[in-house]
């Protein structure tokens, strides 16, 4: 297989361009062009006022390949394409009657469980939350009748917190194993569009996103493994440093040495089980802030000049850094394209904003958070629940400045730069339901936080113009940008410091941040417990 990079295409293009353009680059006539594939699509947008390109990564079946290869030695962009598939790397022995646990059914647990499935290792897994379809209608009643059920909500249940989310599917993480390519196969395996393997930017967007977990869940049931609703693991046995089992809210107990932890960073009452059993865990950095909500055509105009409203390129995104004077960076996150602001709560008396989208991102506003990074150095010192007991605590001061009833507290952009308390909207109508009441935000955070978005934001004005205008809508808070804690492992493998057999992973451990990498990550972890797994049972075999 040959990969060609660097293959730019106008926007608009014909569909037959192309593979006429593959012949031309590797000079070999038709006839030699056995099949090709499109790896990688990305936009060009650097000059939005003249010219927009696709530029593509194509991987190509040819006859006389070695022939076609030496001829272009010298052409950076022309080269063996890297094996990007999947093997395995362990295969349960017959007869192991031993099966892992996996707390936690989010992006990292259903590949977790589905890669141990695969391999034969038949896992059960323990979600505490509700399947798909039941989980919507819980979600939906926090939205339209502000119920919460703080076991079935945005955070918990099957498919876990990315869920109802706008489904992006990208992240910065070092992949040298391509595991984000089988996350991606398997989504498509299952439903997702194929062209999330392709595009530079995918997405799946929520209601796609609710199929797709339900049929893994299909998958790993018919491949011998077990999903089982409302139940939440209460603690943790263990014995000699090792783990042998797990009890659940009713009493039932579970036995296995081999436990993922795949939480979430939401799992609150689950960290402070696991600090009381004396799992090791440390406190570590994550941000806090609010959402702000622009008209999406402002978005596009300014990223996408003369293209905006192109139907090939979708709505456009930004990603935006300033920092500040304090010392403090203030960021752009977790940014939804023509998407909604939601009510991300998961506790009784306790609110958090977050963002969503359909896949076809088509809804009036943009939204994304724009939050300030904080440390356990800096900003809450006092042990590894420090940074959980700090997130309560500014819930709280947000659901009670909303009213106490779930409804957000807002303020417009130009009023919290001039420090005046909102009593209006604008054009700018927020989309959080259920519903915001205005006010001022400045009340809701500290005040090195409050500072640090004061100055970025009439920077990011000067970046995107109109960022800062007088009606965009903030809306408060974030705080689940993060785990507040990280779960610490042994990097080789990948067991908990002190807790053999416990395996930390995903978001809620500390070693992800998105569906992408939380994907990758329960990847990782069921080939280190596959692995340990085999050792154990070879071991017991000999003796
Ligand atoms: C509204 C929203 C939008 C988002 N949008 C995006 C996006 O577009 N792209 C992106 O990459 N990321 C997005 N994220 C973040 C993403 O969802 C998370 O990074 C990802 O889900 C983390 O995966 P995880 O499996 O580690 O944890 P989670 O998805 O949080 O799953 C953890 C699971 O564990 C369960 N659990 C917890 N405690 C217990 C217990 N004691 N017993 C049994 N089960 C338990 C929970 O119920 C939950 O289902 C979004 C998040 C939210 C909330």
């Amino acid at each position: 297989m040959i990969r060609i990079t660097e293959l730019a295409l106008p926007l608009g293009h014909a569909p037959d361009a192309l593979r006429a353009a593959v012949l031309k680059r590797l000079g070999i006539p038709a006839t030699d062009l056995l099949d090709f594939t499109v790896f990688k699509r990305s936009y060009d947008a650097r000059k939005k006022n003249s010219e927009i390109s696709f530029v593509y990564i194509v991987d190509v079946e040819v006859r006389h390949e070695a022939a076609v290869l030496a001829r272009l030695n010298a052409d950076r962009h022309v080269g063996p394409a890297p094996d990007t598939s999947y093997h395995p790397v362990a295969h349960a022995p017959d007869g192991l009657q031993e099966r892992p646990l996996i707390i936690g059914f989010g992006p990292c647990g259903l590949f977790a469980a589905l890669l141990l499935a695969q391999m034969g290792f038949r896992p059960i897994v323990l979600e505490r939350g509700r399947h798909v379809r039941r989980r919507t209608k819980d979600t939906w009643a926090l939205w339209r009748k502000k119920q919460l059920d703080p076991e079935s909500n945005v955070q918990f249940g099957e498919g876990g917190a990315g869920l109802f989310s706008d489904g992006k599917l990208y992240s910065q993480i070092k992949d040298p194993k391509f595991y984000g390519r089988k996350v991606m196969q398997e989504f498509v395996k299952a439903g997702a569009p194929a062209e999330i393997l392709y595009v530079s930017k995918p997405h799946i967007g929520t209601f796609r996103l609710t199929g797709v977990v339900s049929s893994m869940r299909e998958q790993i049931i018919a491949l011998g493994g077990e999903v089982r609703f409302e139940s939440r693991v209460s603690d943790l046995l263990v014995e000699d440093g090792r783990v042998t089992g797990v009890q659940l809210a009713d009493g039932e107990l579970l036995a296995s040495r081999h436990v993922v932890l795949a939480l979430g960073h939401s799992a609150r009452d689950t960290f402070r089980m696991l600090h009381a059993r004396g799992v090791f865990l440390e406190a570590k950095p994550f941000a806090i802030g609010f959402r702000i909500e622009h008209p999406q055509s402002l978005i596009d105009k300014a990223r996408l000049g003369k293209y905006a409203g192109h139907l090939e390129l979708g709505a456009a995104d930004y990603k935006l850094v300033h920092h500040a004077r304090n010392g403090r960076a203030v960021y752009s996150f977790c940014m939804c394209p023509g998407g909604t602001v939601v009510a991300a709560t998961s506790e009784v008396g306790r609110l958090v904003t977050n963002g969503m989208s359909q896949y076809s991102r088509n809804e009036r506003n943009a939204n994304a958070g724009i939050v300030v990074g904080i440390s356990p150095e800096q900003d809450f010192p006092g042990g590894p629940l420090a940074g959980v007991a700090l997130q309560e605590r500014l819930e709280e001061k947000a659901f009670a400045l909303g009213g106490g009833d779930y409804c957000a507290p807002g303020q417009l952009v130009g009023d919290f730069l001039r420090q005046t308390p909102s009593t209006s909207l604008g054009k700018v109508q927020p989309s959080y339901k259920p519903g915001v009441r205005l006010g001022d935000l400045a009340e809701v955070l500290p005040a090195y936080a409050i500072d640090a978005i004061r100055e970025a934001l009439p920077v990011f004005g000067r970046q995107i113009h109109g960022f800062d205008r007088d009606d965009a809508v903030l809306t408060g808070i974030e705080t689940r940008t993060s785990s507040p804690l990280r779960i610490t492992r042994d990097p080789v493998s990948l067991q908990s410091l002190n807790t053999r057999g416990l395996y930390p992973a995903g978001e809620g451990a500390g070693y992800a941040g998105g569906i992408l990498s939380a994907g990758v990550d329960g990847i990782r972890v069921a080939e280190a417990l596959a692995r340990a797994m085999l050792a154990d049972h070879a071991g017991e075999s000999r003796t």
